[in-house]
């Protein structure tokens, strides 16, 4: 007798890329069988019809604790969400992990140590458009090598909120995270709306340092007319042997905080927006696009204030996530109900839609391997991202056909319809729209190296 049974289900293997009718077998919060013979549990679920297979893992997002926005990935179907990414992360990575040990949270968080904001500034490197000193630097190098040890899954960089980071403080920082096995994620500088010098400068993190280079959020980066070109020169960098991975989101349109160097007057121009193009998505202004007079408001008095900045080509993003090395992410971060961009509630679900659905580029076991092995692979997490006995019951139970992001631009929270069921731990929490935990989500500590330290 099993703690929980999901049965009847059409079971995706992301490992052997198989799908076949079987049954699955939870017990003490570990996947212990894996059958076509009849199971029995104290709970059942009938999963007749649907797919089940490892809760998603968001390589990229930024819940960092926040309820709502981690409760609104929940209900897309994932159960690990990365955090700290972009270069902005809490500074105190072991706090972050003992507060979830001791509390739990509603889905499972690791942790990225994030150099470009949080850590530039806790040093006195207050200047986005500087390099930091040599003393600045050694109390990062200190802190980046805490973090690792405490369990951070790597070091993310912000390039595009600080772009005065000297080479010599990326390489350095970089070398730590490849001497601890560990990724370094690249939010690449947007310098000019034409630039793939910033995707060659994130490639070189792992030609100088032996990293692996995870690149944030290709699309929002590269797809303005450059993502054949980005994913060549992605494709040069791996048959050159460098560990060169990326992520994506379902969406052209990027957001981030006003007040940042990026949306900076000059940055502006260099780059091509149109203060027409710039929807605010919180504050005063939610729901208009900025004007001159509205621009200088906000980014004078409400420099948190998030926008979206309408941009990029629609098939761009479905050229990315064909790539064998892309992972679907949301960049999720933390709106009140009603504000905010829907890759906060429809990214995934819009992912297996349009890739596997609408537009048959995945096969629906690709889709599923690039949204859980893959990341887990990539971060090192060794239990997750996997369906077979001994493994961690983080499931998703899903109807491929009725799959539906229902969130868009003044309605970003809505949330999706045709995840039916979302076990973590082995607990189920999601069922049929209805939350029964919040508490169920683990942290997820690494500890051991995911790759060897070449250089
Ligand atoms: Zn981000």
């Amino acid at each position: 007798m099993f703690d929980i049974v999901i049965i009847n289900g059409i079971v995706v293997d992301p490992e052997q890329l198989t799908r076949r009718q079987g049954n699955i077998g939870i017990e003490a919060g570990k996947i212990t069988a894996v059958t076509q013979q009849e199971i029995h549990g104290r709970e059942v679920i009938d999963a007749n019809g649907r797919i089940v297979c490892p809760g998603f893992i968001d390589i990229h997002g930024h819940v960092d604790w926040r309820a709502y926005c981690g409760e609104l990935s929940l209900r897309q179907g994932i159960t690990t969400t990365v955090g700290g990414n972009c270069g902005l992360s809490p500074l105190d990575i072991e706090a972050f992990f003992a507060a979830q040990e001791q509390e739990g949270f509603i889905i499972n968080q690791a942790e990225m140590f994030g150099h470009s904001m949080s850590l530039r500034e806790a040093v006195g490197a207050c200047d986005p458009l500087q390099p930091a000193t040599a003393e600045q630097l050694a109390r990062m190098e200190y802190q980046v090598e805490k973090a690792l040890n405490e369990g951070a899954c790597g070091l993310s960089l912000g390039l595009a909120y600080a772009p005065g980071s000297s080479n010599d403080e990326i390489y350095r920082l970089s070398r730590l995270a490849a001497r601890y096995g560990r990724v370094v994620s690249v939010d690449t500088r947007m310098r000019t709306s034409i630039d793939m010098y910033s995707l060659v400068e994130a490639i070189d993190i792992a030609r100088q340092t032996g990293a692996r280079v995870q690149i944030s959020h290709l699309v929002y980066q590269y797809g303005t007319g450059m993502m054949d070109e980005a994913l060549a020169v992605i494709d040069k960098a791996r048959a050159d042997g460098l560990d060169i991975r990326f992520d994506s989101g379902m969406y052209t349109q990027w957001a981030s905080h006003i007040g940042a160097v990026l949306f900076s007057e000059e940055s502006m121009v260099a780059n091509g927006w149109k203060l027409e193009d710039i929807l605010a998505v919180t504050g005063k202004y939610n729901g208009r696009r900025l004007d001159m007079d509205m621009y200088r408001d906000l980014r004078a008095n409400d420099p948190q204030a998030s926008v979206v900045v309408f941009t990029g080509i629609e098939e761009e993003i479905y050229m990315a996530l064909s790539h064998p090395y892309a992972m679907p992410s949301t960049d999720t971060g933390e709106y009140a109900p009603g504000e905010g961009h829907p890759q906060i509630a429809g990214s995934f679900p819009r992912y297996f839609r349009q890739m596997v659905g609408e537009r048959y580029e995945l096969t629906i076991m690709e889709a599923i391997r690039k949204a859980t092995l893959l990341p887990a692979e990539t971060l090192g997490f060794h239990t997750k991202g996997r369906l077979r006995a001994g493994m961690d019951a983080d499931l998703v139970v899903f109807d491929i056909k009725g799959i539906m992001d229902k969130a868009d631009f003044g309605l970003p929270d809505a949330v999706p319809e045709g995840i039916d069921y979302v076990l973590i731990g082995g607990k189920l929490v999601l069922n049929k729209g209805q939350l029964l935990h919040t508490r169920a989500g683990q942290a997820v500590r690494c500890t051991a190296p995911v790759y060897d330290y070449t250089i």
